[in-house]
């Protein structure tokens, strides 16, 4: 694509860095068959191809994103399904970046907008506002009705709509501290404890610590953690994302000096896909761009790590899993195989359900902004899902885990929760009640 920006706008790196994006792209439109907001809007203002457009005219013209940019750009789900097809490698993630940041920058949003993501953005990094905003929202229950007919409010009966009915208690596991391997040693990790997931389902880290330690890998959840950053970075406040990056990057700096560490650990592939790319965030920052690269070369999805560790096989259990592959573990990470592959070594019948490319309608908080969408998305998804027969799904990602659990009553979990399992854990929770053979 022909570009038009003027040297002075190029001194600006971000300006330059979108620039070399944009010239990449070919025009082809092979990205808009792969995109959920286009298959399910049909509008080509909401497809990747379009969406590129809209940000090479907002920024070679050097304006100010206006409420038409801003409205295209918050319905693009960041599932990044566009630069899996892109033949052309256009590296749509770091423009769609730019793109957000600009518009945090330039556009003032309307009241309930900007009030609405204040919330989202001043509760859900922080575990303990978010567990007791989860609570408050057990009593705001009967408001739901009334708060769909406002338009301005739907966020927050998306937001009763997908609290959970009870919130678990905080798990000893969430704390910082150091788990002994429970074998031979064979290796010495940081988990990232995260914000959200273990207030949701703190099973899931349970679950990781347990198979790791188990399996002869000391895990350190270190004192001082802070959420990757994610949730504010897709809200384009880069200003806060870049200040939980360099948190997170000072605490393990600090474990790698101490101990040394063979990986840091994410159970939520949202997460893995920001850390992978703090070296990128903060390659303009010379105090922290050599400690932001060497912690995302460490980043590994459990699964990643797991495939390293060259497991047993085992012969069939009997239980059919429908494998979900979060948009940030499979476009975001490019990870595709490794989970897969674990289960079928521990024993599971795996099945993809079709349209297995396609976003769930969860990414981040876009099931709390942009409702409508996520919920065609979501049923979408949930008769692929249903269709394989499985007895059990299983994905990468808690966002995909909250919400797919409302749409089926197929119970949903974390793949590590299975293979912790299968390698010697209890049964989960959520499988106790399940009938087939080997439960
Ligand atoms: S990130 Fe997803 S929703 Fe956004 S343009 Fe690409 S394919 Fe479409
Ligand atoms: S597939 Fe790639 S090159 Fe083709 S229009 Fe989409 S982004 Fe541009």
């Amino acid at each position: 694509m022909q570009t038009n920006f003027t040297p002075e706008q190029l001194t600006d790196p971000h300006v330059a860095e979108s620039e070399a994006i944009l010239r990449k792209c070919v025009h082809c439109g092979f990205c808009t068959a792969t995109c959920p907001t286009y298959v399910t809007l049909g509008n080509e203002l909401d497809s990747p191809r379009g969406r590129i457009y809209l940000i090479k005219d907002m920024l070679e013209n050097g304006r100010p994103a206006d409420a038409e940019v801003t409205t295209h750009i918050d319905r693009c789900l960041s599932c990044l399904a566009c630069t899996t097809t892109c033949p052309s490698g256009v590296d749509y993630m770091h423009l769609i970046d730019h793109a957000r940041a600009h518009i945090e920058n330039t556009y003032k949003r309307p009241l309930m907008d900007r009030i609405t993501r204040n919330v989202l953005a001043a509760v859900l990094p922080y575990p303990s506002r978010f567990r007791f905003a989860l609570r408050l929202a057990r009593l705001g229950q009967p408001l739901k009705g009334l708060l769909r007919r406002i338009p301005s409010l739907k966020p927050f009966a998306a937001m009763l709509d997908l609290a959970p009915r009870s919130v678990p208690a905080p798990s000893p596991f969430s704390r910082p501290r150091r788990h002994e391997p429970q074998a031979e040693r064979r290796g010495r990790v940081a988990i990232l404890t995260g914000c959200a997931q273990p207030v949701l389902d703190p099973g899931i880290n349970e679950a990781t610590i347990r198979l790791l330690t188990r399996l002869g890998v000391e895990v350190v959840a270190p004192e001082g953690e802070v959420c990757c950053g994610s949730l504010v970075h897709h809200m384009g406040r880069e200003e806060q994302a870049l200040a939980a990056a360099r948190a997170n990057i000072d605490v393990w700096t600090r474990e790698i000096e101490a101990g040394g560490l063979d990986a840091i650990i994410i159970t939520a592939s949202g997460c893995g896909t920001t850390i992978k790319d703090y070296g990128h965030m903060l390659r303009l920052d010379p105090a922290y761009a050599g400690k932001a690269a060497k912690v995302s070369a460490l980043a590994k999805d459990i699964t990643e790590y797991l495939a390293s560790l060259d497991l047993p096989s085992h012969m069939p259990r009997g239980v059919t899993v429908a494998y979900h592959s979060a948009c940030s573990m499979q476009h975001g990470q490019k990870i595709t195989m490794a989970p897969k592959l674990l289960l079928k070594a521990a024993g599971f019948t795996v099945r993809d359900p079709a349209e297995g490319h396609l976003c769930c309608g969860s990414a981040g908080t876009y099931n709390i902004m942009q409702p409508e969408i996520s919920a065609e998305l979501k049923a979408r998804k949930v008769r692929n899902i249903e269709a394989t027969k499985a007895d059990v799904i299983a994905t990468g990602n808690i966002g995909c885990i909250t919400q797919i659990a409302t749409g089926t009553g197929i119970p949903i979990l974390h793949t590590v929760e299975l293979l912790d399992w299968a390698y010697g854990g209890e049964v989960p929770a959520k499988l106790k009640g399940l009938q087939p053979t080997a439960v």
